[in-house]
């Protein structure tokens, strides 16, 4: 039987399996979310792109708007996609923007996940740790950001006033 996934929506084959705190998910999105990061963990080329997995993961499962946690993962994470994609932030940079993100993240608030999301993680998985990975971890970033579109304003000033 297929199961709807809650984050992002990925119609999948219902698994039992475990799935994150407070990144709701099906337990199959999850394990294809993991199958990803697994490829990561194994290959110093393949961690290189690692936050943008994290990141499109993070925004595509955005939880329970009533709890700070949710909010401020999925903030946090949309302001790391913006730096990445937007101004181009390096690579190895990621990190600590983010360290310095966390500070501050009491100041996100609440936003409204889009309808629908044009790539997610099952579409990834099957790429994992082959030559496809980092285009195809590319593009479900990218896609992720502009399914985000109605708040990238937000994201961009919040993120511009709290990334020095
Ligand atoms: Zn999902």
């Amino acid at each position: 039987m297929d199961e709807v996934c809650p984050g992002c929506g990925a119609c999948l084959p219902a698994i039992d399996g475990p799935v994150h705190k407070y990144m709701a998910s099906s337990a199959a999105c999850f394990a294809a979310f993991n199958e990803i990061l697994a490829a990561e963990y194994s290959s110093a080329l393949l961690m290189r792109d690692h936050s943008l997995t994290v990141d499109a993961y993070a925004a595509q499962h955005p939880g329970d708007p009533s709890d700070r946690r949710c909010v401020q993962s999925v903030g946090l994470h949309l302001a790391r996609l913006y730096m990445a994609l937007e101004r181009n932030a390096r690579p190895q940079d990621l990190n600590a923007i983010m360290l310095r993100f966390g500070k501050s993240k009491t100041s996100l608030r609440a936003l409204t996940a889009p309808p629908k999301f044009q790539i997610t993680a099952s579409y990834v998985a099957p790429f994992a740790g082959t030559p496809h990975h980092l285009s195809k971890t590319r593009d479900w970033a990218m896609a992720t950001w502009q399914d985000w579109s109605d708040h990238h304003n937000y994201i961009a000033r919040w993120a511009d006033a709290h990334a020095a």
